[in-house]
C-alpha cells in the first residue's frame, strides 16, 4: 500500500547513471529542490567498456580526472579478424602536439559515483534502493510511485510529487514506457570479462594507451579489448541479432563468448589460467587498514604453508620464506602506485566514509632469472596510509 505523496519536489530524476547525475547536479546547482532515485545501492556495478568519448570530457570539468581515470589511449588499433590491424591516433590526422588528447578509461563503479556525489555536493537528495514503478499527470506535476525497503526490510511503496521527471533510467527505459516514448525497443546483448593484468613495456600490442576493436569475429557485432590500470576489459556484443531482441535467440551468448575467447587468444592472453590467491585484512586497533591479496602459480606454492588457510601471514618467514624453500628466493620487486575511487565491496570491507579514496600498491616479485613469482594487490584507506621513499640521485 502507497504511502501519502511527499510534499512537491521541483524535479525527480530516476536512474543515478551519468546521464541521471550530470542532469541532478546541473538543476541543483542551478537552484531546483532535486531528488535522485536508483534502484540499486550504489555505487554500482555497469556492465561497460568505460571509454570514454572525447566530448564527454568536456562537460566533466568539475571532475578531478586522476580520481576516476585508469589509463589515457591514444591509438586505437581496428582489424578484420585480427587481421589487416590499422592502428590509428584518437586525434585528427595533422594535430599538434599540444592539442593530442587521450580517450579515458574508466571503471563504472567509481565514475558514475563520482558523478552522484558532485549532484549530492550540489544538494541533490540522493535515494538509493528505490525503484520506479509507475507515474501519473496531474495538477502542477507528476505522482511517481517509488517501491523501496521499509524500516524492517519489507518493500513498500513511496509516493513523491514531482513539477518535473527525468527518466536517465538507462536502457530499462521504465520512465519513458511509462509516456508511450519508447513503444519498440531493440534490445542488444553484449558480455564483458575483466582478466587481471600486468604491463609489458616490451610487449607492443598490449599497452595501457593502445585499444583494439576487431569488427570481423563476430557477425553483426563487434569485440573490443579496453586497457584499464591493472586489467583488461575484453567485450563483444551483438547488435543485430536475427530476432529484434537478441536474448532471444538461444546461440547468441554463445558466439558472444567464442568471439571474447578468440579476441584473447589472438592478443596472447589466457582468461583461463588458475591461479592461488591468499588475501587478508589488515587491521589497526580494530580498524580495517588495508586488504592484501598475493596469486602465485598453483605449481610454486604446492606443499607449502602459503596453501595453508589458517588465518594470518604465512608462517616460517612469510611468503618469501615459503617461496625460497621451493628454490624461488625472490630477488626483485616492481611497485606500482596509483589511486582511485573504491568499489563497493571495498568500501564495506574496509568501512570507508563517504568520499575517501582508496591506494592501490601493485607488486610484482621476480626471481634473479625473471620468474615473476608473486603478484600482490593492497587495496589501502587513503586517509590511513603513507608511503615514504628515500633514494640516491642516479648519475
Ligand atoms: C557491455 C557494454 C559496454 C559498453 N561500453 C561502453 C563504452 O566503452 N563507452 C561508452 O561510452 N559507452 C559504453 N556502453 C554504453 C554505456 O554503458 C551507456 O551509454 C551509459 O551507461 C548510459 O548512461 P545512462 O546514465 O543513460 O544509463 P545507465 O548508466 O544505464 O544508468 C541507468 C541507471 O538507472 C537505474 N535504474 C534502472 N531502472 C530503474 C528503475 N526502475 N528505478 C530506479 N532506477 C533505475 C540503474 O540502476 C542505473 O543506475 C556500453 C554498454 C554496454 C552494455
Amino acid at each position: 500500500m502507497a504511502e501519502r505523496p511527499t510534499k512537491l519536489v521541483d524535479l525527480l530524476v530516476v536512474g543515478a547513471g551519468p546521464a541521471g547525475a550530470m542532469a541532478a547536479a546541473t538543476a541543483a546547482r542551478g537552484g531546483l529542490g532535486v531528488w535522485l532515485v536508483d534502484k540499486r545501492q550504489l555505487p554500482r556495478h555497469k556492465p561497460c567498456g568505460g571509454g570514454m568519448p572525447l566530448p564527454v570530457q568536456e562537460e566533466l570539468r568539475d571532475l578531478v580526472p586522476e580520481a576516476v581515470v585508469d589509463t589515457r589511449v591514444r591509438w586505437m588499433r581496428h582489424s578484420w579478424r585480427f587481421q589487416q590491424a590499422a592502428e590509428a591516433s584518437v586525434d585528427p590526422p595533422g594535430t599538434a602536439p599540444e592539442q593530442a588528447r587521450a580517450l579515458w578509461m574508466v571503471q563504472r563503479p567509481r565514475f558514475d559515483h563520482a558523478l552522484v556525489q558532485a549532484a549530492a555536493a550540489a544538494g541533490a537528495r540522493v535515494l538509493e534502493g528505490h525503484a520506479f514503478q509507475a507515474l501519473e499527470r496531474g495538477g502542477d506535476g507528476v505522482t511517481v510511485t517509488l517501491r523501496c525497503p521499509g524500516a524492517s526490510g519489507e518493500p513498500r511503496c513511496l509516493q513523491v510529487r514531482a513539477r518535473h521527471v527525468i527518466g536517465a533510467d538507462g536502457a530499462a527505459a521504465g520512465v519513458a514506457a511509462c509516456v508511450g516514448l519508447r513503444p519498440d525497443p531493440r534490445v542488444a546483448l553484449a558480455i564483458e570479462l575483466e582478466v587481471p593484468h600486468q604491463w609489458d613495456p616490451a610487449d607492443p600490442l598490449l599497452r595501457p594507451d593502445l585499444l583494439h576493436l576487431d569488427y570481423g569475429v563476430l557477425r553483426r557485432g563487434y569485440a573490443w579489448l579496453f586497457p584499464k590500470a591493472d586489467h583488461l576489459n575484453i567485450g563483444a556484443g551483438l547488435f543485430h541479432g536475427r530476432e529484434r531482441d537478441v536474448r532471444r535467440d538461444p546461440r547468441a551468448r554463445q558466439r558472444i563468448r567464442a568471439a571474447i575467447d578468440a579476441t584473447a587468444a589472438a592478443l596472447g592472453i589466457e582468461p583461463g589460467s588458475e591461479v592461488y590467491e591468499r588475501a587478508r585484512l589488515v587491521t589497526d586497533a580494530g580498524q580495517p587498514t588495508h586488504s592484501l591479496t598475493s596469486y602465485y602459480r598453483p605449481e610454486d606454492v604446492a606443499d607449502t604453508p602459503i596453501v595453508d588457510p589458517t588465518p594470518g601471514p604465512v608462517p616460517g618467514g612469510g611468503g618469501f620464506g615459503a617461496l625460497t624453500r621451493k628454490g624461488l628466493e625472490p630477488d626483485r620487486i616492481t611497485e606500482t602506485i596509483h589511486s582511485r575511487m573504491p568499489t563497493p565491496d571495498e568500501i564495506d570491507t574496509l568501512a570507508l566514509p563517504a568520499g575517501e579514496p582508496v591506494m592501490i600498491l601493485e607488486r610484482c616479485t621476480y626471481t634473479a632469472d625473471g620468474r615473476c613469482v608473486e603478484f600482490a594487490r593492497g587495496v589501502h584507506a587513503a586517509s590511513r596510509f603513507a608511503w615514504t621513499y628515500s633514494f640516491t640521485i642516479p648519475d
